[in-house]
């Protein structure tokens, strides 16, 4: 074994047998040519970051100083938050999700002894007002947007109360402006429904994998859906394109939005106080591991941005993206900068999957190129995989997720029981540190799944699972 091993396969998914790929002499084309070939089998693998902790030249446009002010502002919107939205009375206008242990399903599905470690869920799926992890950066670019038209045009003051935004004089002032945003759905809902309330006019730019359910919750909220028949990033292109030629028109950009990530990576201030009140150490003895779905980037990106800066080398971070379309996995391992895009069209997939918020064939570069250093590295997952996710976690837990959301789930067994994955624990030299260890799964959306379509997601998850009983069963005859 003199090799390092750099990616890992598993046969066929959850509990399968698990096999290794070494690279034997170090060749950065062989090590490409044989990932390569796996991503475009849609072999499920675990991806380790060769970048990870190496410095890099990049200039990084975000600091954990830009951070902190990004949640002061959102401190200063919360009473104006409140006032338009009643779901927020309890939480006095912050929008945050619970970091919840999970005690029926770690005794199912997670080997609740000492030497894994502890599992936790950051629960975003419950998010209030956008049911997603797109709630914090969406809601807060739009207050931003809000906020510096009404200092512009004199209106309110810096310093002024954000509820002065709710004037009849913002009102009008809004009514004459447009805020739009390209999506797959769940950043569209975040975005629309915000800019909605204020009085704003919505454009929200949708794909073809956008779900209809999804598109008529914002079409109820006034908000204007255009459905385009391309991806992601053609959505995307199409409403930068249409905002350019309107000057009372914003664009929030996902592929390139600072405010928008800063939002996203308010929630490591947020986990790390909700940690603290949990009384979770998080040091080299205990070792903190994250696994988040990943699409463009932004969310995950700026969560681990933010986590990387308040616990460094302490925290481990690992994004999940779909067989068919893992496009930070393919920019992060087959580019060698972040100059250009290379999309998941380009090895020859499809970008096809029913998890529409990861959906994205094309990783943002400047997503991409803060966590060339950061990540630890991506696992990817089939659909099938998803549903059963789904399923084990509403049926252990009650709790119900969207597809997307399930992804995070099969992280610890890629990190615990994969060959790649004990490399990795060893070269941090954590492993001993295991027993300590806790792990959270980011459970990125679901709150307002139609709950027929709920029942087909489950159905589907529960018939999954079935199957995969049935083969384990036949082979262990
Ligand atoms: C958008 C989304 C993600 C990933 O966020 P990106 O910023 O696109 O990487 C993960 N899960 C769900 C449910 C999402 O809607």
């Amino acid at each position: 074994m003199g090799g390092l091993p750099i990616i890992c396969i598993a046969d066929s998914g959850y509990l399968a047998g698990v096999t290794i790929k070494l690279n034997e002499d170090g060749n950065m084309t062989t090590q490409h040519d044989t990932l390569k070939a796996k991503l475009q089998q849609q072999t499920p693998l675990l991806w380790l970051n060769p970048n990870y902790q190496r410095p890099t030249n990049t200039e990084v446009p975000v600091t954990l100083a830009a951070i902190r002010s990004a949640e002061n502002d959102l401190a200063r919107y919360a009473p104006l938050l409140e006032a338009l939205f009643p779901e927020l009375t309890n939480s006095a206008g912050i929008i945050e999700s619970k970091l919840l242990a999970l005690p029926a399903f770690n005794q199912q599905h997670w080997q609740a002894n000492a030497s894994t470690g502890a599992l936790y869920i950051k629960a975003d799926h419950a998010l209030p007002i956008a049911g997603s992890i797109k709630a914090r950066g969406g809601i807060y670019e739009v207050l931003v947007i809000a906020e510096q038209l009404a200092i512009k045009q004199q209106l309110i003051s810096a310093g002024d109360t954000p509820l002065a935004l709710l004037s009849d004089a913002a009102k009008t002032l809004f009514a004459d402006h447009t805020i739009s945003v390209g999506s797959t759905g769940n950043l569209g809902l975040s975005i629309g429904v915000m800019t909605a309330a204020l009085g704003f006019n919505a454009v929200v730019h949708m794909s073809a994998d956008a779900k209809p359910w999804k598109k008529q919750r914002l079409t109820d909220r006034g908000v204007t859906v255009v459905e385009h028949q391309g991806d992601y990033a053609s959505a995307v292109a199409a409403g930068r394109e249409q905002a350019l030629s309107n000057p009372q028109s914003h664009f929030i950009d996902d592929e390139h939005s600072l405010p928008l990530f800063l939002g996203y990576s308010v929630a490591a201030l947020r986990l790390k106080a909700q940690l603290a009140e949990q009384h979770i150490t998080v040091d080299k003895q205990h070792p903190l591991f994250i696994y988040i779905p990943c699409g463009v980037g932004g969310a995950p990106g700026g969560i681990t941005f933010g986590l990387k800066q308040l616990f460094g080398d302490h925290v481990h971070c690992f994004f999940a993206e779909p067989t068919d379309a893992p496009c930070m996995l393919v920019q992060l391992a087959l580019s060698d900068n972040d100059q250009s895009s290379t999309s998941v069209y380009d090895i020859g997939l499809k970008n096809k999957t029913d998890a529409d918020g990861l959906a994205v064939a094309s990783a943002s570069l400047l997503v991409a190129s803060m966590m060339r250093p950061l990540v630890s590295g991506i696992y990817t997952l089939p659909d099938n995989d998803l549903y059963r996710w789904l399923y084990r976690l509403k049926d252990a837990e009650g709790i119900s997720v969207e597809p997307s959301s399930a992804a995070g789930f099969a992280g610890p067994q890629w990190l615990l029981s994969s060959a790649a994955g004990k490399h990795y624990l060893d070269q941090q030299g954590i492993t001993d540190a295991m027993p300590n260890s806790t792990h959270i799964v980011w459970t990125t959306g679901g709150r307002f799944v139609p709950a027929n379509e709920y029942d087909e997601f489950y159905k589907l998850g529960q018939k999954m699972c079935d199957l995969q009983t049935r083969v384990k069963n036949n082979q262990d005859m």
